[in-house]
């Protein structure tokens, strides 16, 4: 039997970077992970936006969980030696007088003015998008390019790390006092980051999921040189050489983690009212976001199996919660500190 201190189950952002942290506290790893298309981190745009929803609402503790992903993610890419996190702004297109009304109105509440701020258009704006009536800048706001860091991660896992690339198969999970195995393996704790797939777990059923599917294009559009994110009944992300990721959609509960055809029609329908110039359809990705009943992440310890750990629910907003709450999650793992009660999964037990 090989010992391990953790086995992680999902290498998503939600199992990578606490992988990451417990391998820089010197703990032994391994990790599993059936490397699913459909995997929440591999589709999303990783956009981190302050102020969201057609009313302006200002995201969950925005304040603190910003600055904090900030700084992790520019410590990470010196530690990885690569860029994966850009700082940008987004353009709310405000679509007639309500949205300006509220717009102005809200940004002058306390604790929203630092983020939304008046926008000058550019003169040669109307040549790429039909023009609304004005646009708010939210800043700051940032993207993590979600997909290039889990594999930089994976690359890192390799040479630290066991790395598993099969499905955890539940049935062939031991579960001792002093630690649990599996296969050839033990370890001292076991810590599910299955995101949506969290649902199936026969240990953690009394927690909540509400999964969110959402699909993507991936475009690319010549000329646009869209440095920040274009926000009005889509957003526009930008990924570098001409190429752009648009979406998306809510999809509650649904039956698989596919593309559609109606989607993809629907969208392009969509696009064609923002963008005035043309574009190709690169690629069409759909996937699920792990999101909890009440939107918060959801981490603890079995009430009765005290080996069996989850660090799960980032919902639609894994790029800011996951620096935040990875770390809460091995301060609770390795120093036993108290789990935040809005995250923690006695709530539900
Ligand atoms: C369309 C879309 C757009 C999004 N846009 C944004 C955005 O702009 N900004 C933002 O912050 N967030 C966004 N999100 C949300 C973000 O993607 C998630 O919050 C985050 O990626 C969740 O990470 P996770 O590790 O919990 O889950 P996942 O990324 O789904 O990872 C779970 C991993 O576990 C593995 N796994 C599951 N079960 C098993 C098993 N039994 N055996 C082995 N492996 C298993 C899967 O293969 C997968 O690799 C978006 C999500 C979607 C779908």
């Amino acid at each position: 039997m090989e010992r391990f201190d953790f086995l992680i189950v999902g290498q998503g952002l939600a199992g990578s970077l606490l992988a990451y942290r417990l391998l820089k506290a010197n703990k032994s790893v391994l990790i599993i992970d059936d490397q699913q298309k459909g995997a929440a981190s591999a589709v999303a745009a990783g956009i981190i936006n302050p102020i969201t929803g057609r009313r302006f609402a200002k995201s969950w503790r925005i304040d603190e969980f910003l600055p904090y992903a900030k700084s992790f993610y520019q410590q990470l890419e010196l530690e990885l030696g690569e860029t994966f996190f850009y700082e940008r702004s987004v353009l709310r297109f405000l679509a007639g007088n309500k949205d300006i009304n509220d717009w102005y109105a809200r940004s002058a509440w306390d604790g929203f003015g630092e983020y939304m701020q008046e926008y000058q258009i550019p003169e040669n704006f109307s040549q790429f998008y039909h023009l609304p009536f004005d646009i708010g800048a939210i800043k700051p706001a940032a993207q993590v390019d979600l997909p290039l860091l889990i594999n930089l991660l994976k690359v890192y896992f390799t040479k630290n790390a066991l790395m598993l690339s099969e499905r955890f198969d539940y049935e062939k999970l031991s579960i001792q006092e002093e630690g649990i195995s599996y296969h050839t393996f033990n370890a001292r704790q076991i810590v599910f980051c299955e995101g949506y797939q969290g649902r199936f777990n026969p240990w953690f059923s009394m927690v909540p999921f509400e999964p969110a599917k959402g699909e993507v294009l991936i475009l690319k559009i010549p000329g646009l040189n869209q440095k920040d994110f274009i926000k009005n009944k889509l957003m526009i992300a930008p990924l570098g050489d001409d190429h752009y990721w648009l979406g998306s959609n809510y999809e509650w509960n649904a039956p698989n983690d596919l593309p559609t055809e109606s989607f993809k029609r629907d969208f392009i329908q969509k696009i064609k009212r923002t963008i005035k110039i043309p574009f190709e359809v690169i690629e069409h990705k759909a996937a699920i976001r792990p999101t909890i009943k009440d939107r918060r992440p959801v981490l603890g310890t079995h009430p009765v199996h005290p080996r069996l750990s989850i660090f799960n629910g980032l919902g639609t907003k894994g790029a800011s919660l996951a620096p935040f709450w990875s770390n809460e999650m091995l301060q609770y793992l390795l120093h036993q500190q108290a789990i935040h009660p809005e995250a923690d999964l006695q709530r539900f037990c």
